[in-house]
């Protein structure tokens, strides 16, 4: 399962160059252009999935287990102070590259960087109505 006009397809079955810091038969794990931080890394698996929810549940459970293992190595080789795990969802949400990826970000005290929102105050009645929305 590949498409030939995906970067990440390229990348993660070793036809386009990267920093790979990690790699089985299923996924490849490899440090990000751009990154927020020193060691900014992705988990792209090796079949392409546009998103989360095209992923199967058993790649999904693994993904998870991934990010526990290179988050920990991370941590120990680079001594970093905290790690943030996220993944993007559609173009809204801040997804460039509709292949699934991980993102894994060393976080380090005086890094200047930010991983925010602007956080909302609802009520108890809008947020019992958004629960109602989500679980009816
Ligand atoms: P997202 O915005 O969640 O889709 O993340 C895409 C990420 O991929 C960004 O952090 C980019 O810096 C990174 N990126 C894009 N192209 C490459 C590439 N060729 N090699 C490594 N990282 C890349
Ligand atoms: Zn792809």
């Amino acid at each position: 399962m590949r498409d030939d006009n995906c970067i990440f397809c390229k990348i993660a079955n070793g036809e386009i160059p990267s920093k790979t810091i990690y790699e089985d038969e299923k996924f490849r794990v490899i440090l990000d252009l751009g990154p927020a931080a020193k060691g900014h890394s992705l988990i792209l698996p090796k079949s392409h999935y546009k998103n989360l929810f095209e992923l199967p549940d058993e790649t999904a459970s693994e993904v998870l287990v991934l990010a526990k293992k290179l988050g920990a190595q991370l941590k120990d080789k680079l001594n970093c102070d905290g790690l943030n795990v996220l993944q993007n969802n559609g173009e809204v949400a801040g997804q460039t590259v509709f292949h699934f990826h991980m993102h894994l970000i060393p976080r380090y005290t005086d890094d200047n960087q930010k991983i925010s929102w602007i956080p909302g105050e609802p009520s108890q009645e809008e947020l019992e109505a958004v629960k109602q929305q989500i679980i009816g």
